[in-house]
């Protein structure tokens, strides 16, 4: 096993990214000590339980005593809080990140309540599936896949380095970006996705109550699988969209637009049209099997995908 790359890594919300993290880190040894918050006792128990961390916290404030690594794991909207909470105990010298789906909200979150010599660097693994709670950790979730790190400017690039390095020794590849354009690639190739699931989903429930049984019976049909991404959690995703407004509206535009060109193609009977819009998308998704992000197994009922 590996020197630890930390002496205490504090992981501050232990959902299905932050167990992940605790899983990875202790069986690749990153870290001499795992520390964590969680808010509910049911949390607590359960990741000591899953021996995901080494001790567990009531508060945020107790789990970052003493860590030179801190990772936000909460949904975005509660990093202000957290924050604010855990600043004046943060020692120099202190790695800040956090595993938020969105970035630059992360900076005005979290960037005021940094004391002078602690080093903020967000960041985003695009892993995850639509399970949450610490049970639903596993440690290869971020094998192969993209971590994206947005630091800031004036950020101490060694410091840049050894986040990177952890995040390679969890088995994903690093890049980095700048956070307002983390946001709008996140923003069409992650969360529009899910607001056209969980609106197809909704209008399919609204016309179930005419026809309810047929809307389950055909689901295979292909709206099983926007289902799957319509099940991820409320929360997490409320927060995504209140917190990458711009660029989710921005996207969103683009999106109307397109939807609208198919929309006339299908009215006008215009095959050529709908034929060319298909064959592209489908070379798409051969790029991202050649990339290794998706195999080309037929079921849909995959273990992990990217967030
Ligand atoms: P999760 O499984 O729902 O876990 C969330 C954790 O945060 C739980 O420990 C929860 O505590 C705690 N928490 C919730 N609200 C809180 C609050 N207001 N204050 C303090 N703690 C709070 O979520 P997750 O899927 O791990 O997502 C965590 C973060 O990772 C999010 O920022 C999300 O954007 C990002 N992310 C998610 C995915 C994905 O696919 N899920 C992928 C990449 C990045 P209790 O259990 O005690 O309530």
């Amino acid at each position: 096993m590996a020197k630890p790359l930390f002496k205490q890594i504090a992981l501050i919300g232990i959902g299905l990214i932050g167990s992940s993290l605790g899983h990875v880190i202790r069986e690749r040894g990153l870290a001499g000590r795992v520390s964590g918050f969680a808010q509910t006792p049911e949390t607590r128990e359960k990741a000591l339980a899953l021996r995901v961390v080494d001790e567990v916290h009531e508060t945020a404030a107790d789990a970052v005593r003493g860590a030179d690594l801190v990772i936000l794991c909460t949904p975005v909207g509660a990093f202000a809080a957290v924050a604010a909470e855990i600043g004046p105990l943060l020692a120099p010298g202190t790695i800040v990140t956090d595993v938020g789906s969105v970035k630059e909200s992360v900076v005005t979150q979290v960037a005021p309540h940094m004391p002078v010599g602690v080093h903020l660097i967000p960041g985003h693994p695009v892993a995850g599936t639509e399970q949450s709670g610490p049970e639903a950790g596993f440690a290869e979730l971020f094998q192969n896949r993209w971590c994206i790190l947005t630091p800031m400017d004036g950020t101490d690039p060694e410091q840049i380095e050894k986040l990177a390095a952890f995040w390679r020794a969890c088995g994903s590849d690093v890049e980095f970006m700048k956070p307002d354009h983390h946001d709008l690639v996140l923003a069409i190739t992650s969360h529009i996705p899910h607001l056209i699931a969980y609106n197809i989903v909704g209008t399919a429930d609204d016309l179930g109550k005419v026809t309810a049984s047929e809307v389950i019976k055909y689901s295979a049909g292909g709206f099983r699988d926007f289902t799957r991404i319509a099940a991820s959690d409320p929360t997490m995703w409320r927060d995504v969209f209140i917190h990458n407004k711009d660029a989710v509206l921005e996207m969103l535009g683009r999106f109307t637009e397109d939807l609208t060109d198919l929309q006339r193609a299908i009215r006008r009977g215009d095959s050529d049209r709908l034929f060319e819009i298909f064959t592209n998308t489908r070379s798409i998704r051969k790029r991202i099997i050649d990339a290794g992000q998706e195999t080309e197994a037929p079921d849909f009922g995959r273990h992990s995908g990217g967030s």
